[in-house]
């Protein structure tokens, strides 16, 4: 038994890498991060910073051998390299925090390509915080190595995407849909009945995804919400952010009843984006089309909005796509009208090919794409990805639409499936509904 048991001990260690530690201190005052980068064997002998003005955010950058005695380190052309460390050597740097500071300076905002140098190594590499003042929280989008204390394991996700580490007076709040954890940091207010409202509000948000698609997302997301003053909308301004896994960052106005925030489109606009992988820059159109495909039909189903509203949007969206499209397609344009709706055209006509030649719906494609392969580790393209739901699907229709309709044209051709829905629009421009035509499947997508 003994022997046997040996022998397992050393198998399962030669499958196990070892483990860079990063310790990360952060001061009393929130004005200063003391990073220390250790680990079991030899330090990995390069680090890349996620962008390249970093540079100026690390000061007193060492290396500490194992007789505690120091060499200054320099960054070359946005990274570190080492040669000749030894089992033992650890990298210290600080990192002033006080330009990152934001609500009365209770609270670090800060993007971990600010701080971090991201180790080129097979190592495991775990980040450990610690406060010197015992209220302080923090939230990042990383997985978390153990639930009780904080810390992380620094997924290789692409280090060049934006990420957030919020540290300070946080509001911690975890909410599941299913098996999928929402951890949400809410920042610039201390207000109980005003965070529960947010909190409610992105609950019942989640909630509309998952009742009307058939599934929330079953994947860990950040949610921050930063309260600012008064605003000209409920959220004037929300991201998805992907450097760190996946993160949904939003800006919230503080006064406004809350009511309007669940008349308002981001929160499901952004939130739809979870359905979808990292996609390379040039096809941000997808993700932009499907979110915004799904916030018009999701209103509509949760009857947030009318089912004629629904159309009306879709109609008028696809008029103003159209009127801000030059003559690119939807790959080389930068036009944020003609991209959005250009792409909510494509899922629109992919969801009608998909309810006329089969029984599924674009729900259920996106649904067994979430399941199966959406994940931040790697940037898709928009032919990898249609390829993708083709053969979830079984048909043609991503890959052709994609060629026929996104790539050899400036803006899909939209109008005839419409008129097929009996959805007509008159010289002035205004919509018409023919009730007779095509009612049965334009129920189906927008009626609740
Ligand atoms: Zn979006």
């Amino acid at each position: 038994m003994r022997y046997w048991f040996c022998v397992l001990f050393i198998i399962s260690m030669q499958n196990t890498y070892a483990n860079m530690n990063y310790q990360i201190v952060v001061n009393k005052e929130l004005t200063q991060l003391d990073v220390k980068i250790c680990s079991d064997e030899k330090l990995a002998n390069q680090y890349a910073l996620g962008r390249s003005r970093a540079s100026k955010n690390i000061k007193d950058l060492k290396l500490k051998n194992a007789t505690n005695i120091n060499h200054d380190l320099k960054l070359y052309r946005g990274g570190l390299y080492l040669s000749d460390t030894s089992v033992g050597d650890c990298i210290s740097y600080k990192i002033n925090l006080t330009k990152f500071l934001v609500d009365d300076n209770k609270t670090v905002l800060i993007d971990n390509r600010d701080w971090l140098l991201y180790p080129k190594t097979r190592q495991q590499v775990t980040v450990k915080f610690d406060f010197e003042n015992p209220n302080h929280q923090i939230s990042t989008p990383w997985p978390k190595a153990d639930d009780k204390n904080l810390d992380y394991i620094l997924p290789r996700y692409p280090k060049n995407q934006s990420s957030k580490t919020v540290i300070g007076k946080i509001h911690l709040e975890l909410v599941t849909i299913k098996n999928a954890i929402l951890e949400i940091a809410l920042i610039g207010t201390q207000n109980t009945l005003r965070l529960n409202e947010y909190i409610k509000w992105i609950k019942d948000t989640a909630d509309v995804l998952d009742t009307h698609t058939g599934l929330f997302p079953q994947r860990p997301v950040q949610i921050i919400l930063a309260a600012t003053g008064s605003e000209r909308e409920p959220v004037p301004w929300a991201e998805v952010q992907r450097g760190g896994g996946v993160s949904v960052h939003f800006y919230v106005d503080e006064f406004r009843d809350i009511n309007t925030f669940y008349q308002d489109w981001t929160a499901i606009h952004e939130l739809s984006h979870l359905y979808l992988p990292n996609l390379k820059t040039e096809d941000l159109w997808l993700s932009e089309g499907l979110a915004t495909y799904y916030q018009v039909v999701l209103r509509s189903k949760a009857k947030i909005t009318t089912s004629s509203e629904g159309w009306e949007k879709l109609l008028s969206g696809f008029n103003r796509g159209k009127r801000a499209n030059n003559g690119l397609n939807l790959r080389q344009t930068n036009a944020t009208q003609h991209y959005y709706w250009g792409g909510t055209a494509y899922f629109f006509m992919a969801d009608v090919a998909l309810r006329t030649q089969t029984n599924q719906t674009l729900f259920s494609v996106m649904n067994q794409f979430v399941n199966c392969c959406v994940n931040e580790l790697e940037q898709w393209s928009a032919e990898r990805f249609t390829t993708k739901l083709d053969s979830l699907s079984q048909t043609t229709i991503f890959r052709e639409l994609l060629e026929q309709e996104a790539l050899a044209r400036s803006f899909p051709n939209v109008d005839p499936i419409l008129a097929k829905l009996g959805v007509t629009q008159s010289f002035w421009g205004s919509i018409r509904i023919n009730d007779e035509q095509g009612h049965e499947m334009r129920d189906q997508i927008m009626a609740p």
